[in-house]
């Protein structure tokens, strides 16, 4: 079941597309059904699931953290995750770069922008990251590589508008690639399109898109 939904989805996506498997409250026996079946990056947006399943799991696998970050809980993941797709703010990416300093390491991130209608979503402006990018401060982070955006379209079936807020997603990468970060090969991924939206998210221009439910099924 795991195994023919994920060969359907990664046959229905193009090569330079990453498919990040979203695992999120699904048991540690599914993950490894989807591992089996060859997925090696997994996505998740609680601190104690990744704790608790990055143990139990091959250390292979490339942990991917999706969701809203508070500061105070990176040092739980800093020694093992490799991508953090929701940077909403300075802060939490100054205590990246402390934790990963802790770690010796670099931790790959990408800049969470609110593209969607809805209030309730994480993110920044643009405004706010050139703010950022332009800061002293942001150039003494040696233990963070800003590798992407990231972004979730509006909750709704009106596929215009969530085709409109994924493009705004592209056109944001495309300025901050023409500015700050040119000639910077190392940003390049869009990270855009889940189970319900993703095709539209790649004729947009994602390059990384989050599935769960129509790898693992609907979550209760
Ligand atoms: C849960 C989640 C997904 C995956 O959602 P599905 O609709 O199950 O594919 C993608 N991105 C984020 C940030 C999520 O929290």
């Amino acid at each position: 079941m795991i195994s023919e939904n994920l060969e359907n989805i990664k046959a229905s996506l193009p090569d330079h597309v990453t498919l990040v498997a979203v695992s999120k409250t699904k048991p540690i026996e599914l993950l490894q059904e989807a591992y089996d079946a060859g997925q090696r990056i997994f996505g998740e947006n609680r601190v104690h699931e990744l704790v608790e399943k990055f143990p139990a799991l091959p250390q292979d696998i490339e942990w991917h953290m999706i969701g809203h970050l508070q500061s105070k809980k990176v040092k739980s993941i800093a020694p093992f995750v490799s991508v953090i797709h929701s940077i909403d703010s300075f802060k939490l990416l100054k205590e990246v770069n402390k934790q990963a300093k802790n770690n010796d390491r670099v931790i790959d991130c990408l800049l969470q922008f609110h593209i969607a209608q809805e209030e309730t979503k994480y993110g920044f402006s643009l405004e706010e990251v050139l703010e950022i990018l332009g800061s002293v401060e942001y150039t003494q982070l040696e233990n963070i590589s800003i590798v992407g955006v990231m972004g979730m379209a509006t909750f709704t079936s009106d596929q215009r508008q969530v085709a409109d807020e994924f493009h705004s997603l592209k056109k944001i990468f495309e300025e901050l690639k023409n500015g700050p970060f040119t000639g910077n090969e190392g940003f390049k991924e869009i990270s855009m399109g889940m189970s319900g939206d993703y095709q539209l998210a790649i004729q947009q221009g994602s390059t990384m898109v989050r599935v769960g439910s129509s790898i693992f099924g609907a979550r209760h």
